[in-house]
C-alpha cells in the first residue's frame, strides 16, 4: 500500500532529514518517509534564521570540556565532509575565520591554558595575541575613538575554517539526495502527527486531519515535540523540558569571522558570540540570548502558542525543585533577569549593548537592531530523577520499534552522528544491512581505523 513504510521519521528538521539520507544511502531499508507538520522542511530550529549557523567542532566553544570537544569534533567533521563531498561550498557550507577571545587578565589566562590543552585535539589551532587580533579582527580591539581598548585580549582559533553552515539548505539537500537514491521514499508535508498507535507489526501515525500512515519503525525527530510524543505513549516520564528561547541582535558587517567569548562555567548556555550571517550578506548576528518561556516553539505573538504539552510535562514537584535550585543561585537569577530585559522594547537594546561591546567595543546603540523573527527555542532536558538540568541531547530507545530524539544545541552539528546511531539501530531492528564502512569512508575517514 502507498502509505506503508519500513521507517517513518516524524520531523523534517536537519535531524530527520539526515536520518532519511543516512538510511537511504547506507542501508538496505526499502521504503522510508518523513512526516512534517509545516508546509516545508526545516522551518523550525534548523532554519537558517533560527540558529547561529555554526558547525560546533569544540575548538572555540569555551563551554566544552576536552572530552566533549573530542566527541563533537567527530560529529562536526561528518557534516563538513558531507557538504564538501557534495560540492556545497558557498551554498550550504562557508569558510570563515573564527576565534574565541578572552578579555581581561583572568580570561586571558584561561584562554592561554585552554589553547594548550585544545591544541592536542586541534593541532592547527593558532594562538593570537592582542596585536594579531587587531590585524585579523580590528573591531575587537579598536574603540570608537580609534585607540586600542585598555584590557588585554587574547584569542585561539583558525584563520580559515569550514565552520559556518546553512542547516536549512543542508536539510533540503539531504532530502533531494535521498529521493534520488530511492524513488519509493516520500515526504509528507502539512502532516502533524497527533497520535501514534501500536499496530500488529509496527505503528500507525495519525494526523490532525485523521490521515494515517504505517511504519514498522518510527523515528521521532520532532525537536521540542519529541518528548511530549514520547510521554503520550508512556515513555520518558522521568524527563521534563525547560524551553529556553534564543534571540539575536543584528549589527552591521563589523566582524570578519566568528568571534566567541569565554563562558561563565556557572551558566548553562554559551556566552553571546558574533557570527556573520551566511544567509543575509552584510549582517552580523550577536547572540543568542537565553529567555525561558512557556512555549515549545517560538512564534510571532508573545502569548500565542503557549504549550499545553509543556504544562503536562512540567507540572510536577521535581521540575519545580529543579527550577527553584537554578533560581536560588544569584548569578543564574541575574542572568535570567538580564535575558528577560534583552527582549524588551527600548530597554533590551540598551542592556544588550554592554554585552555586545565585549566583542566590539566601538559598537553604538544605533548599530544594534533586534533580529525580529530570528532565533528559536532550545528544548533543554530536565532529569526528574536526578533533579537536574541536562545539557545536550537525549535519546529514548524503547527497543520496541520506536525511538525519540531530543536535540538541543549542538544538535544541528550532530545531525549525521545521530543519524548514524539511529540508522544502525533501525537496520538491526529490521534485520537489514547498514554499510558502516562506506559511511566512514565517505563521511568520517578519521574513524575508519576503529572498524
Ligand atoms: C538560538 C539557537 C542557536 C543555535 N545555534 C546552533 C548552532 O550554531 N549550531 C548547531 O549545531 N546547533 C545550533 N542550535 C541547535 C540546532 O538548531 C538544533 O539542535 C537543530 O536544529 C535540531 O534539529 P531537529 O531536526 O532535531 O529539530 P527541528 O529543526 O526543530 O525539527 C523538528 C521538526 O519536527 C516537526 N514536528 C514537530 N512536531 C511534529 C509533529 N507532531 N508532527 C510532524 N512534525 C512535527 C517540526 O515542525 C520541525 O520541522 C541552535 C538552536 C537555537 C535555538
Amino acid at each position: 500500500m502507498e502509505n506503508e513504510f519500513d521507517v517513518v521519521i516524524i520531523g523534517g528538521g536537519v535531524s530527520g532529514c539526515a536520518a532519511f539520507y543516512a538510511m537511504s544511502e547506507y542501508s538496505d531499508i526499502k521504503k522510508i518517509a518523513i512526516v512534517e507538520k509545516c508546509d516545508r522542511l526545516a522551518k523550525v530550529s534548523s532554519s537558517a534564521k533560527a540558529n547561529s549557523q555554526t558547525i560546533h567542532d569544540g575548538s572555540i566553544e569555551t563551554n566544552y570540556t576536552v572530552e566533549k570537544a573530542k566527541k563533537v569534533k567527530l560529529s562536526a567533521y561528518k557534516v563538513r565532509h558531507y557538504a564538501l563531498n557534495k560540492n556545497l561550498q558557498n551554498k550550504v557550507i562557508f569558510e570563515n575565520q573564527k576565534m574565541a577571545i578572552g578579555v581581561g587578565e583572568n580570561e586571558c589566562r584561561f584562554m592561554t591554558e585552554r589553547h594548550e590543552s585544545f591544541k592536542e585535539i586541534f593541532p592547527n589551532l593558532e594562538f593570537f595575541d592582542k596585536n594579531k587580533i587587531k590585524e585579523l579582527e580590528p573591531k575587537v580591539i579598536l574603540r570608537a575613538d580609534g585607540t586600542d581598548r585598555s584590557e588585554n585580549v587574547v584569542g585561539s582559533g583558525f584563520k580559515k575554517d569550514w565552520c559556518a553552515m546553512n542547516f536549512g539548505l543542508l536539510s533540503e539537500n539531504f532530502v533531494e539526495e535521498s529521493k534520488k537514491l530511492n524513488p519509493n521514499n516520500e515526504v509528507f508535508l502539512n502532516f502533524r502527527v497527533k497520535k501514534i498507535e501500536p499496530r500488529a507489526d509496527g505503528y500507525a501515525l495519525i494526523s490532525e486531519n485523521s490521515d494515517e500512515i504505517y511504519a514498522k519503525f518510527v523515528l521521532v525527530n520532532a525537536g521540542s515535540y519529541s518528548l511530549p510524543l514520547a510521554q503520550s505513549m508512556g515513555y520518558g516520564m522521568d524527563l521534563g523540558c525547560l524551553p529556553v528561547a534564543g534571540s539575536f541582535y543584528f549589527v552591521p558587517d563589523l566582524l570578519r569571522g566568528k568571534v566567541y567569548t569565554v563562558q561563565n562555567p556557572k551558566l548553562p548556555f554559551a556566552a553571546v558570540h558574533g557570527d556573520p550571517d551566511v544567509a543575509i550578506k552584510g549582517k552580523t548576528r550577536i547572540g543568542p540570548t537565553a529567555l525561558t518561556m512557556p512555549k515549545l516553539e517560538r512564534n510571532k505573538h508573545w502569548l500565542g502558542g503557549i504549550s499545553m504539552e509543556l504544562l503536562k510535562m512540567d507540572l510536577n514537584k521535581e521540575v519545580f525543585k529543579i527550577a527553584l535550585d537554578l533560581f536560588s543561585d544569584k548569578e543564574i537569577r541575574d542572568y535570567v533577569f538580564k535575558n528577560m530585559i534583552f527582549e524588551m522594547p527600548f530597554f533590551g537594546k540598551r542592556k544588550f549593548l554592554k554585552d555586545a561591546q565585549k566583542i566590539i567595543p566601538s559598537l553604538k546603540l544605533e548599530d544594534l537592531e533586534y533580529a525580529q523573527g530570528f532565533g528559536e527555542v532550545r528544548p533543554q532536558v530536565l532529569d526528574r530523577a536526578k533533579r537536574k538540568l541536562e545539557l545536550g541531547e537525549k535519546k529514548i530507545s524503547t527497543g520496541k520499534g520506536i525511538t525519540f530524539n531530543m536535540t538541543p544545541s549542538p544538535g544541528a552539528t550532530s545531525c549525521l552522528q545521530n543519524a548514524l546511531n539511529d540508522s544502525q539501530e533501525i537496520a538491526a531492528y529490521l534485520g537489514v544491512k547498514f554499510d558502516l564502512e562506506r559511511f566512514y569512508k565517505d563521511l568520517s575517514p578519521e574513524e575508519l581505523e576503529n572498524l
